[in-house]
C-alpha cells in the first residue's frame, strides 16, 4: 500500500498573470488560489503528509493562509526555489519518509477536481511508477523553429495537454529531480528521461492552470457558478 504525501508547489512569480504578487496568493472570489487548491489536497483521504513550497519572502503570509484550512493532515511550509525542479526538490525534501508515493500538484490549478486525484492515486505502483493527467487537444499544435516557421505538425490524436496531480513512486521521483541539470516544466519529463514509463490518465477541464488574466476571469466565473468547482465531496466524504 503506497502512502501518498502531496507537494504543493506555490513558489512561481506568474510574471504572465500580471498581478504583483507570486500567482498562488492571487485571491479567487475573495480566497487565495493556494487555499482554493489546498481545500482539495487537504480532503482527500489517501494524502497522508503536505509539503506547500512557498514564494521565498512570503512564508509568515502562506502560514497565515494555511491556517485556515481546517484539516489534521500534517503541512509544512518551505522556501521554493528559481526553478519549479528546485522547489519540487525543496517539497520533497520536507515530506515524511513514510510518504512512499508523492503527488505533485500546481497551486496554479485550484480547481482540479477530487476524481482526477483518485485516477492518479489508485495508478500509482512500482510498474507504473509515474502517472499524470491529462486532456486531448483540441488545437492543432505546430512545432516551429526560432523564426516561427513551421517544421512538423504531429498528429492531433496521439497529443494530450497534462496537468497536476502527477503521481510518482518516492524512488523514482527523487531519482528522476537528481539527474544532472534536472528542470523541467512537468515532473513526469524528468522521468522519461530515465527511460522509465509514464502513463496518461483523463484529467478534467477544471484543472486548467491560471496562467493569464483571462485565465483569472474564467476561474472566478467558475466560483461564483459552481457550488464546488474542485467537486471535493462528491461522492467521497460521507
Ligand atoms: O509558471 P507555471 O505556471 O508553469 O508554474 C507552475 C507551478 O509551479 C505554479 O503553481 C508555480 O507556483 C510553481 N512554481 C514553483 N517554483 C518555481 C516556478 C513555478 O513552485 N520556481
Amino acid at each position: 500500500m503506497i502512502e501518498f504525501g502531496c507537494i504543493v508547489s506555490a513558489a512561481g512569480q506568474g510574471e504572465r498573470l500580471g498581478s504583483g504578487i507570486p500567482k498562488a496568493l492571487v485571491p479567487i472570489a475573495g480566497t487565495p488560489m493556494l487555499v482554493h487548491a489546498l481545500r482539495t489536497v487537504a480532503a482527500h483521504p489517501a494524502i497522508r503528509s503536505i509539503a506547500v513550497v512557498a514564494p521565498p519572502g512570503h512564508l509568515d503570509q502562506v502560514r497565515q493562509m494555511t491556517a485556515t484550512i481546517d484539516t489534521e493532515i500534517p503541512l509544512v511550509i518551505v522556501a521554493g526555489g528559481a526553478q519549479r525542479s528546485d522547489s519540487v526538490r525543496a517539497g520533497l525534501a520536507a515530506l515524511p519518509a513514510g510518504s512512499t508515493g508523492v503527488l505533485v500538484h500546481d497551486a496554479a490549478r485550484p480547481f482540479a477536481p477530487y476524481d482526477v486525484f483518485d485516477r492518479v492515486i489508485t495508478q500509482v505502483s512500482v510498474d507504473v511508477p509515474a502517472v499524470i493527467p491529462g486532456l486531448p487537444v483540441v488545437d492543432t499544435i505546430k512545432q516551429v523553429d526560432e523564426s516561427d516557421t513551421v517544421l512538423a505538425t504531429p498528429a492531433r490524436a496521439n497529443l494530450r495537454a497534462i496537468q497536476t496531480p502527477q503521481g510518482f513512486t518516492r524512488d523514482v521521483l527523487s531519482r528522476a529531480l537528481a539527474q544532472p541539470g534536472a528542470d523541467a516544466t512537468d515532473d513526469a519529463a524528468l522521468v522519461e528521461r530515465l527511460g522509465l514509463p509514464v502513463q496518461v490518465v483523463a484529467g478534467h477541464p477544471n484543472a486548467f492552470k491560471i496562467t493569464t488574466p483571462t485565465d483569472l476571469l474564467i476561474a472566478e466565473d467558475l466560483v461564483a457558478r459552481a457550488v464546488d468547482p474542485g467537486a471535493r465531496t462528491h461522492g467521497h466524504r460521507e
